[in-house]
C-alpha cells in the first residue's frame, strides 16, 4: 500500500513498483500455501519463520532500490524484522539474520552507487549503510538475548511442570506400590459422587487386609514383606474393572472403590482376587510365601457420610477376621 502510495505521489516508478508488488504476493502465496497444504509440516520450523523473515529483507533490500526518496525507512523496517525474530527464532538465528540484513542492504546500497550514481550518491550511500551498518547488528544482539531469555524461561516451565507434577505423584501415590494413597482415594471418592449425582446407581467400598502379615515379616524379613505387598496390589490391580479405585490404605491394609456395582458384584469381584491370590508363585519370587486376605464389604447409602460407610466396612472386615479370615464380608 505504501508502494502504491509512493507511485501516487510520484515518488516510485510504477512498473518497478508493480514487479515488487508482483514478487510479494508469489512469495508470500507460495509460503502461505507451502504451509496449509501440510508440506512443511515435517520441518523443524513448520511456520517457514525463518523463510518469511529471509523474504522480508530481501523485499526491503529492493523496496530500497526503488524507491529513492523513501529509502530511509527500510533499515528502520528491517529493524522490525529483527525485532519479531527474538520472540520465534533461536538466538544464533536472531544474530544470523541481523548479518544477513546488513549484508544485504550492502549488496543492495553498492549496486545502486553502481548503476545509478546520479541518484543514490555514494557519500550519501556510504552513510546510508554505515548507520544501518551498526544499528542493526546491535538490534539483532538484543534480539538474540531476549530469545535466549524466552528460551531460558520455558525450559524453566518445563522443569516446574515437571516438578509439580512429581510433587503431584508424591501426594497421591504410595510409594511402595504406586497405588493412590488414602488422600487421594478420598479425592477419587468425592469426584465418583459428584459424577453419580443422580444417587440410582450403587457405589461399594471394600477394606482388604492380609491375613497374618506380621508373619511373612517376621518369617522373611522387612524387605521380603514389602516385595509381597508390591506383588499383592499387582495381582488385585489385574482385577480391577475400568473406574474401579485400588489404593493402599496403610500397612497391609488396602480399599476398593467399586462405583456402579451392587454389593453381589462387588462379592464376586473380591472372589476373583481371592483366586488370584491363591496361586502361591504369584505371592513372591520366594514360592514358599503364601498368603491370604479379609475383606469387608459395604454399599454407601445416598447422602450418607463417608466416615459412617468405612466403619461398617470396618466392621465386616474385623467380623471376616473373626470368622477365620480368608473371606469376604457383606454389612
Ligand atoms: P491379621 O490377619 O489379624 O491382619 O494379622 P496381621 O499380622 O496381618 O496384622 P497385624 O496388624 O498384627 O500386622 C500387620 C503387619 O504389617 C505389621 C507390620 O509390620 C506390617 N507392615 C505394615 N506396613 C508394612 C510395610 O510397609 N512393609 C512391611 N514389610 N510390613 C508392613
Ligand atoms: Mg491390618
Ligand atoms: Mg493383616
Amino acid at each position: 500500500m505504501l508502494e502504491a502510495l509512493a507511485v501516487w505521489m510520484g515518488l516510485a516508478s510504477w512498473v518497478q513498483a508493480s514487479m515488487l508488488a508482483v514478487l510479494i504476493i508469489v512469495g508470500q502465496c507460495g509460503i502461505y500455501l507451502a504451509i496449509r497444504t501440510g508440506r512443511t509440516k515435517g520441518f523443524k520450523d513448520p511456520a517457514l519463520t525463518l523463510m518469511q523473515m529471509v523474504f522480508a529483507i530481501v523485499v526491503l533490500t529492493l523496496a530500497y532500490a526503488i524507491n529513492p526518496s523513501a529509502r530511509g525507512l527500510m533499515p528502520m523496517i528491517m529493524a522490525l524484522v529483527l525485532v519479531f525474530g527474538a520472540f520465534i527464532l533461536p538466538p544464533a538465528r536472531c544474530w544470523q539474520l541481523g548479518w544477513l540484513s546488513v549484508f544485504s542492504l550492502g549488496i543492495g546500497i553498492g549496486l545502486c552507487t553502481w548503476q545509478a550514481p546520479h541518484i543514490f550518491e555514494p557519500r550519501i550511500e556510504l552513510f546510508h549503510f554505515l548507520l544501518p551498518a551498526l544499528v542493526l547488528p546491535a538490534i539483532a544482539k538484543l534480539a538474540a538475548q531476549l530469545s535466549a531469555l524466552r528460551i531460558k524461561l520455558r525450559h524453566q516451565k518445563d522443569a516446574l511442570g515437571l516438578a509439580l507434577g512429581k510433587v503431584h505423584e508424591l501426594a497421591t501415590r504410595d510409594e511402595l506400590t504406586g497405588l493412590p494413597n488414602r488422600r487421594h482415594f478420598y479425592e477419587l471418592w468425592d469426584y465418583e459422587l459428584q459424577r453419580r449425582h443422580d444417587g440410582h446407581t450403587t457405589l461399594c467400598i471394600c477394606l482388604l487386609d492380609i491375613d497374618h502379615f506380621k508373619h511373612i515379616n517376621d518369617r522373611y524379613g522387612h524387605q521380603v514383606g514389602d516385595e509381597a505387598l508390591r506383588l499383592f496390589a499387582n495381582i488385585l490391580s489385574t482385577c480391577l474393572r475400568a473406574g474401579d479405585v485400588l489404593a493402599r490404605w496403610g500397612g497391609e491394609e488396602f480399599m476398593l472403590l467399586l462405583p456402579d456395582t451392587t454389593p453381589d458384584e462387588a462379592l464376586k469381584i473380591l472372589e476373583r482376587m481371592r483366586l488370584a491370590c491363591n496361586t502361591p508363585v504369584n505371592w513372591s519370587s520366594n514360592p514358599t510365601i503364601q498368603a491370604t486376605f479379609s475383606a469387608g464389604v459395604t454399599a454407601q447409602i445416598p447422602r450418607e457420610e463417608r466416615d459412617e460407610t468405612i466403619a461398617r466396612a470396618d466392621a465386616a472386615l474385623y467380623a471376616a477376621k473373626h470368622q477365620g479370615r480368608n473371606q469376604a464380608l457383606l454389612r
